[in-house]
């Protein structure tokens, strides 16, 4: 066996954890389907991961990335498509091959919730997307909508604004904003336009997004918004299909339930970052990052100073 520990996700959390493990001298190899940094990566702006006053969500996971690499194996690119356990070893199954491993640390985070509705999948690419840092440069100029009430709306109206879309509206359906006040303010300053009480009911084009049809959700009232691009920022799902197949019991929103330590049920599972739902922070997938870690180093039979 060449590694004890394996973690599915290179996200803050799995890099975190990929460090710890590494230091505590567990022989680890992390997974991730992509290039990780998981959605921290396209996060336009954080300012609130400690001693980064602003940095780029792509900026910080890189430097992570960096850091991670110097000591665990990191295979980009290479998806988990299975973990089976049998008695106390887990074989993960990977789109290449085949790890055994003693311990499993699942970091696979949350992919974007999807409106579903008329024209979403249809002009996905051509006007509908969900990522202003990666899409938002092809609006300069242009008037979009952002879809949502949360922090990352808010932000991602504030992003479209700052590299120069000519109309940002956000739509929201209630008539008060999940975000923190502060982010209402700026965008407010920057000259956001707010629909509240209001959903889209169906998104609208030809070769690309023209408009969308609102509906009020008070009065039923029906709307058109022209616009050029739509973004929508409606919360994220858990990446859970792992857990599930392992047996790891999660809350009623699909979430993983973990101990303080980050121990799911399944004996050697552990669990860390935005899968564990909570605060959903960069600082928090860290932290539980590192605290899972510790645990994990323990069940391959080692010890942990603390
Ligand atoms: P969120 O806080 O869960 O907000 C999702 C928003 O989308 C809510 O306003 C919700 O409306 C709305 N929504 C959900 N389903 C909808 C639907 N089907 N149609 C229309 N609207 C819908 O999600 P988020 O903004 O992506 O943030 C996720 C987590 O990351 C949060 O914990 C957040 O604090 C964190 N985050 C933090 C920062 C930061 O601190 N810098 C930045 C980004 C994200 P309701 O309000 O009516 O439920």
């Amino acid at each position: 066996m060449n590694y004890e520990l394996g973690i599915i996700g290179a996200g803050p959390a799995g890099y975190a954890a990929a460090i710890y493990a590494e230091r505590a001298g567990v022989k680890t190899i992390v997974f991730d389907k992509g290039m990780g940094g998981g959605l921290a990566a396209i996060s336009p702006n954080i300012e609130n991961y400690p001693g980064f006053e602003s940095i780029s969500g792509f900026e910080l996971v890189e430097k992570m990335k960096v850091h991670a690499s110097k000591y665990a194996e990191i295979k980009f690119g290479e998806e988990v498509t299975d973990i089976v356990k049998k008695e106390n070893i887990f074989t993960i199954k990977t789109s290449k091959t085949k790890y055994p491993v003693k311990a499993v640390l699942l970091c696979t985070g949350t992919e974007y919730r999807k409106l579903d509705v008329s024209g979403e999948k249809e002009f996905s690419g051509r006007g509908v997307s969900y990522c202003a840092t990666c899409d938002g440069f092809f609006f300069k100029g242009k008037n979009v909508a952002v879809v949502g009430g949360g922090n990352a709306a808010l932000i991602e109206a504030i992003y479209l604004k700052q590299i120069g879309c000519s109309q940002v509206h956000i739509i929201h359906r209630r008539d008060q904003f999940r975000a923190e006040k502060a982010y209402e303010n700026e965008a407010k300053d920057k000259g956001v336009i707010f629909h509240f009480n209001k959903i889209v009911d169906k998104i609208n084009g030809n070769q690309k997004v023209e408009n969308l049809d609102l509906k009020d959700t008070k009065t039923d009232k029906e709307s058109k918004l022209e616009i050029d691009g739509v973004f929508v920022s409606i919360g994220e799902i858990p990446q859970n299909d792992l857990a599930k197949k392992l047996g790891v019991k999660l809350d009623d929103k699909g979430f993983i339930l973990i101990d303080k330590e980050g121990r799911t049920n399944v004996k050697g599972v552990y669990a860390a970052g935005d899968i564990t739902g909570g605060l959903r922070q960069v600082v928090t997938a860290c932290a539980e990052g590192a605290i899972a870690a510790l645990a994990a180093t323990e069940s391959v039979g080692k010890k942990y100073p603390y």
